[in-house]
């Protein structure tokens, strides 16, 4: 047997969603983290202006976060939840309901946001099959709306680039239309003002199918992956009124949004929408250890717990549902989030925030900018032979300089943790704007 292993061969690991190809000729690999930084390999500091993967919101390696899964790997490594339990999974459970939107008092474990995503799908399917309208099993998406990258979550995705490979997908899908509007609401500040009607469209699906075969609706409140899109005032607010008008249940994917993100505990709280059930992940753990939740509210609870004889409960789960450490790491960043005040930061540094954004207005090739909370957008103007080039340029360009952004389409997304402090947004935007000053 060879055991003989080459630690710096890149060959091996075939990356998720990279062009592994030009990757593997320019790598860039991280080694460290602290707060708001990464260490690369070669020594160097990078400010970390996107949370890792929109997920380390505390900031990396926070003390409490590193004693609590330290401490639950010497005590319990692994209890399962089918049938047993462990004291650490209700534990959290109560700590989430506590902080969630009012109407939210059960929590169901997964290990992804992608898997939130599939398990809130297939809840609202059974939910309405509880209720005795077992025909209602459509589930509607949106354009340019990312729920990752399992069947269902493709499938009321709207990237035609992640659904292209895939063949037919899962059936009884359909998609209202995206709300980015650049000829109306460009340099937008917050929510754009333009767009509510937008969400008539769920009138226009309702028409075609009829209700009583629709079961969900699923949005991001901000489509962060696509590029930060952020929905036009009073959008959510209709778009939550024609779905109770027709007994469709509500689904917001707060994978990012959730764990204050927006100045806010949820997106819900911000925008003042009551959905029905809430699908999350990432900052749940700080992005320490891989874990997901699906907030639920009561009478969707109630209808499996009522539900008929057959049904039992919800036939659904995975083995790491609920897993010990990744509740002690949950607990440990709950923690850290209340100690510091984090859930509601982004409201404080959101002004300042949205000043530096704006202050890029008018660097080369910048067609648009956006803000919300504490996240980010600059569009620029697509090079149509190269679609996406001119942002990937800067995103290389910006980590080279000391700043990591996050690249996608023609579009540069930013979503630092929320411990930054303005000395630190000061640093990040001298960093971008000189690149955007001197990059193609
Ligand atoms: N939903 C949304 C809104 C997301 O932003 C993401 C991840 N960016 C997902 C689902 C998928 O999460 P994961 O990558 O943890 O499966």
């Amino acid at each position: 047997m060879n055991i003989q292993t080459k630690p710096n061969d890149l060959a091996a690991f075939w990356m998720p969603f990279s062009a592994n190809r030009q990757f593997k000729k320019a790598p860039r690999l991280f080694v460290e983290a602290k707060g708001v930084h990464y260490i690369t390999d070669d020594g160097r500091r990078v400010l970390d202006g996107t949370s890792g993967l929109w997920c380390v919101n505390a900031g990396h390696c926070r003390p409490k976060i590193v004693e609590a899964i330290r401490k639950q790997a010497e005590t319990l490594d692994f209890a399962g939840t089918f049938q047993m339990g462990h004291t650490r999974a209700f534990e959290l459970a109560n700590r989430l309901t506590a902080i969630a939107p009012k109407g939210f008092e059960h929590v169901f474990f997964t290990n992804s946001g992608s898997e939130s995503v599939e398990t809130a799908l297939k809840m609202a399917i059974a939910y309405h099959r509880a209720k005795g309208n077992a025909a209602k099993v459509r589930l509607i998406g949106r354009e340019r709306g990312y729920h990752g990258v399992n069947f269902g979550g493709t499938s009321v995705g709207g990237i035609g680039g992640n659904r292209k490979m895939f063949g037919t997908l899962v059936g009884g899908v359909d998609h209202l239309r995206h709300t980015h509007d650049l000829s109306r609401n460009a340099y937008a500040r917050g929510e754009p003002e333009h767009g509510a009607e937008l969400a008539d469209e769920l009138e226009r699906i309702v028409a075609l199918h009829d209700a009583s075969t629709i079961a969900a609706v699923i949005v991001e409140p901000v489509a962060c992956s696509t590029g930060v899109l952020i929905p036009p005032k009073g959008y959510l607010k209709r778009l939550e009124a024609i779905c109770r008008k027709h007994d469709i249940l509500l689904i917001a994917d707060e994978v990012i949004t959730a764990f204050g993100r927006l100045g806010t505990p949820f997106a819900a709280d911000y925008f003042d929408i009551s959905p029905d059930l809430i699908t999350t992940a990432k900052a749940i753990t700080n992005g320490t250890i891989p874990m997901g939740a699906v907030f639920v509210k009561s009478h969707i609870h109630d209808a499996f717990m009522n539900g008929p004889e057959w049904m039992i409960d919800f036939f659904h789960g995975y083995t790491y549902s609920g897993h010990p450490m990744a509740c002690a790491a949950s607990i440990g960043t709950l923690d850290t989030f209340a100690d510091e005040g984090l859930l509601t930061r982004a409201a404080e540094l959101a002004p300042y925030w949205e000043e530096r954004m704006h202050a890029l207005k008018g660097l080369p090739h910048v067609i648009d900018i956006r803000n919300i909370g504490l996240i980010g957008a600059v569009e620029f103007e697509p090079d149509p032979a190269q679609p996406g080039k001119r942002a990937f340029d800067r995103f290389v360009q910006a980590f080279e300089q000391g700043l990591l952004v996050r690249q996608t389409g023609d579009i540069i997304a930013l979503s630092p943790p929320l411990i930054i402090t303005k000395d630190e947004i000061d640093q990040l935007f001298d960093i971008f704007a000189k690149v955007l000053k001197t990059a193609n």
